[in-house]
């Protein structure tokens, strides 16, 4: 066990006194040699050291259980010493997290992250940077908007005339570095309706004022079945509605059918609608597909509307030589979404949109004397979150500590890693493969061969009837893989093109921690294994063979 001491619980007999001179002391740094900071430090990093290096992928302790730690609602009139406080949160908070960096955790977007994140994101809470404005963050300003260089650069590729210009300049903005790809997304269709309507009234008037001055019956976005649920909030918000986030078709490789985006567009319009914005996904959250970008973006072209590109998740594959054509067409679109602390291994609270047109975000632009003046260099005139930490630094130590060659390798090793393992599972007996890998992402789910020889030849109504059955084999399988906390991977359930389109559970694989070996693979099949031979699992397939035959 890498918690070596017995922790404390928080309780009666340990309070410090408020007085002038304790709080003065917590706002004071002690001397470099202070021994209580010094301790409390040690304290923290060997324990989170050790944490780290476990490979599990979290404590077999229930909910229940914790939440009873953290279940009063009282603010303590007489506080804990910072040494008894910080005992209580190493035991019942940091011992009881999931260890996200795991190799067996293979399950969701979070992984491993470099070890120089931690030292240098104790910057960031040091200087206690904000980023909406010069007058609080200074030089941290120039180093974001060269990181908003370096990514517009990634994907658009523009000459250096056009960074020396436009980098630095007050009014205009080449992105806005945000918490994630939630509100990149949301960033992006702002822009996107701001542009497709008087600017000026939309802004004054709201939506409605906007659409009777135009004469136009709402606004539309169009997007895969596989769109993010980002862009549901973002068209609420925005005032559009869920119901005017328009749904399309896709392949059986999950990229969207552009022939019935087309129609629907087509059709949206000859009963009054405007088409706000066609977005693409590179890289769905579900399937890792990457949708026809060059087709799309003609298609905007067409409809004289925004083109947005959702690479929240794919967007880095752009630093692969080698898998950098799947995203072929983001060069052309008018905004893109990328978020750092996804594949550029930077830890949560870091997002990105890019615009093709450094004066696009000018339709959003909002000033306010005292804080962020007109022509001022302060990036919160351009940016939906007010007040921001200096997340930027640590975006910008990635790309300079690992580099265009390391994120290549990085995602070059993902990829080949995901085919690896649907080889595996291809090959395996027990296992069917349901989501070939495109990226890094694929799906599978515990279906004996028999069974799917038996899909195969079997009716429809059995074939649903089966489906069902191991549906609920595959839920309790990862449930119960889950709870014992060694391996993970996530589940989720859409339509499969195989199966007349029906709803399947399927368990969910994300391949980007770099610490994930073969082994480990291995293992997480082995688990699974294990838990399809319970009893509950062993009925359902009785039962399943008597249909079969
Ligand atoms: C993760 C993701 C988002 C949302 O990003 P957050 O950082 O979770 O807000 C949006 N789109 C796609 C495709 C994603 O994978």
């Amino acid at each position: 066990m890498w918690l070596q001491e017995k922790m404390p619980r928080l309780d009666n007999d340990e309070r410090a006194e408020v007085n002038q001179e304790n709080l003065d002391r917590i706002f004071t740094i002690p001397e470099s040699s202070g021994a209580t900071l010094a301790r409390i430090e040690q304290e923290i990093s060997s324990n989170i050291d050790g944490f780290l290096r476990e490979h599990i992928v979290a404590e077999e302790k229930s909910m229940p259980e914790i939440e009873a730690d953290f279940s009063s609602v009282e603010i303590t009139e007489q506080p804990f010493y910072v040494q008894a406080y910080t005992d209580f949160i190493l035991k019942h908070l940091v011992a009881q997290s999931v260890h996200t960096s795991s190799p067996g955790f293979i399950g969701h977007m979070s992984s491993a992250l470099p070890y120089f994140m931690l030292p240098l994101s104790k910057i960031i809470t040091a200087l206690n940077q904000n980023m909406v404005k010069v007058e609080t963050s200074k030089a941290f300003t120039p180093m974001e908007r060269q990181v908003l260089g370096m990514l517009h650069g990634l994907i658009y590729e523009r000459d250096d005339a056009f960074y020396q210009q436009w980098l630095h300049s007050p009014d205009h903005a080449l992105g806005a570095f945000c918490s994630g790809g939630t509100v990149a997304n949301i960033t992006a269709l702002w822009v996107a309706r701001n542009r497709c309507m008087n600017e000026g009234t939309i802004s004054k008037s709201g939506l409605h004022g906007a659409m009777q001055e135009a004469g136009i019956k709402g606004l539309v976005v169009l997007v895969s079945r596989r769109g993010h649920y980002s862009l549901l909030k973002a068209v609420d918000l925005l005032g559009l509605g869920r119901d005017n986030l328009i749904t399309i078709e896709t392949d059986e490789q999950n990229k969207v059918n552009v022939q019935a985006m087309r129609e629907k567009a087509e059709a949206l319009r000859e009963q009054g609608y405007r088409i706000m914005s066609l977005v693409g996904i590179a890289g769905t959250t579900e399937t890792g597909n990457v949708d026809p970008l060059e087709e799309i973006a003609a298609l905007s072209k067409e409809l004289k509307c925004h083109f947005h590109v959702d690479g929240a998740w794919g967007g880095p594959t752009l630093f692969s030589e080698k898998y950098k054509s799947l995203l072929k067409g983001i060069e052309l679109a008018d905004s893109v979404t990328i978020d750092a602390h996804k594949q550029f291994y930077v830890p949560m609270g870091a997002g990105m949109v890019l615009f093709k047109d450094p004066e696009s975000l000018q339709s959003i632009e909002l000033h306010a004397e005292y804080i962020i003046r007109r022509g001022s260099r302060d990036l919160g005139q351009q940016s939906l979150e007010g007040s921001r930490p200096g997340m930027a630094l640590l975006v910008h130590a990635g790309l300079n500590i690992i580099g265009r060659k390391g994120y290549e390798m990085l995602i070059d090793q993902g990829i080949e890693k995901a085919k690896h393992f649907a080889q595996m599972i291809d090959e395996h007996d027990d296992f069917e493969l349901l989501i070939h890998p495109e990226l890094n992402i694929m799906g599978y789910r515990f279906a004996p061969k028999w069974i799917q020889e038996c899909l195969q030849k079997t009716d429809r109504d059995s074939v649903n009837w089966i489906n069902e059955k191991l549906d609920l084999i595959n839920k309790n399988i990862q449930k119960a893989q889950r709870e014992q906390g060694k391996t993970f991977v996530s589940r989720t359930r859409i339509g499969m093109e195989k199966y007349n389109g029906a709803e399947l559970i399927y368990f969910r694989v994300i391949l980007a921690n770099p610490l994930t070996r073969k082994g480990d693979l291995t293992a997480v099949l082995e688990h699974q294994l294990e838990f399809a031979r319970h009893e509950l699992a062993q009925e359902i397939l009785t039962e399943i063979k008597q249909r079969c035959h």
